[in-house]
């Protein structure tokens, strides 16, 4: 089925104890639609970038098969740009600089041949933009699922409460997940999450993999133990992608789906980590996929007996 996903395309500039870079290409939205087109076949991008956005990275996108129509390229205008620098033990990070530039006024235009879309990811970006998405699809999506953060927390409260109204799943990492419900224990903030909109939430917390809260049911995925961990940008997104790709190619949005979806999320997300920016997302194989999902079914199974 296919998935219509809307969030930033990005320039970000990263520092990690391994190593800082210039300007390089991110955004949620890079993220999300790289990693679900490795499961579903249909992927459309609603996003908006400046003329000073590289045309090779939109072939690399289009090469994955995204459907770019919904892609706005505005005259004259800049990227939007984040840079971060992450601390030590690589799981948190601060934002050094956000440059909002062409998404501050984006009017997203749902191109006719996108008002099908059975799934919806509101991938980062406005609060505003993400409902607006919602209000032009003539038809309501089958699974709405939106990804936020602390910077629209502060910044637009009012807006993320209204759209969070109109979704199914939430994914947040745990410090946002405190934010945003008032409680500090997780399974308290999941509940309360529940009740603002979305009856099903996803936790990440980074390198201690992430939860699922589906009604009274909870489901937990560790990441993978890796040896090296170069870059953690966009691990969110892709695990974003990985999830809602996998749900959208088969179509199933049951709690027992959604598990491998979680399991599938996490082993893209692995991916992601191993280079800086979105690299290590332009070239992978199902046969890779498929090896290192069972490397997380070998890394929690055990005998009873
Ligand atoms: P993640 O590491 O999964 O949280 O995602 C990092 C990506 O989010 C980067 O590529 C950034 O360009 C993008 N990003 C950072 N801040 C924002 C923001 N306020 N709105 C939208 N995207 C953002």
């Amino acid at each position: 089925m296919s998935l219509l996903t809307v969030g930033s395309v990005a320039f970000d500039a990263l520092e990690t104890p391994f190593g800082k870079t210039d300007k390089i290409i991110g955004g949620a939205a890079t993220y999300i639609t790289l990693s679900a087109s490795y499961f579903t076949k249909e992927n459309n991008l609603v996003a908006v970038v400046g003329d000073d956005f590289p045309r090779e990275m939109i072939d690399i996108l289009k090469d994955h098969g995204v459907n770019t129509d919904g892609l706005e390229v505005r005259r004259g205008g800049k990227t939007f740009f984040w840079s971060g620098k992450y601390h030590n033990d690589m799981n948190t990070r601060d934002t050094v600089e956000v440059q909002l530039n062409v998404m501050a006024d984006f009017d997203p235009v749902v191109p006719p041949a996108y008002h099908q879309s059975e799934f919806l990811m509101l991938g980062n970006t406005a609060p505003s933009i993400q409902k607006t998405v919602i209000e032009r699809l003539p038809r309501r999506p089958k699974l709405i699922m939106l990804d936020t953060m602390n910077f629209w927390m502060d910044s637009a409260w009012d807006d993320l409460l209204e759209v969070l109204k109109r979704v199914d799943v939430i994914t947040i990492n745990d410090e946002e997940a405190r934010q945003l419900s008032g409680e500090y224990a997780l399974v308290k903030a999941a509940a309360k999450i529940q009740t603002m909109g979305p009856k099903t939430v996803i936790i990440k917390k980074g390198e201690h993999g992430a939860l699922l809260f589906h009604a009274d049911s909870i489901f937990f995925a560790p990441a993978l133990p890796l040896e090296e961990v170069f870059d953690p940008t966009g691990a969110g997104d892709t695990f974003a992608g990985g999830f809602i790709g996998y749900l959208a190619s088969t179509g199933d949005v049951s709690f027992n789906n959604m598990k491998r979806g979680i399991i599938y999320g996490s082993a893209m997300a692995s991916f992601c980590v191993e280079k800086f920016g979105a690299e290590r997302l332009f070239n992978l194989t199902t046969e890779e996929i498929n090896d290192r999902v069972l490397k997380f079914v070998q890394l929690s199974a055990f005998e009873l007996q």
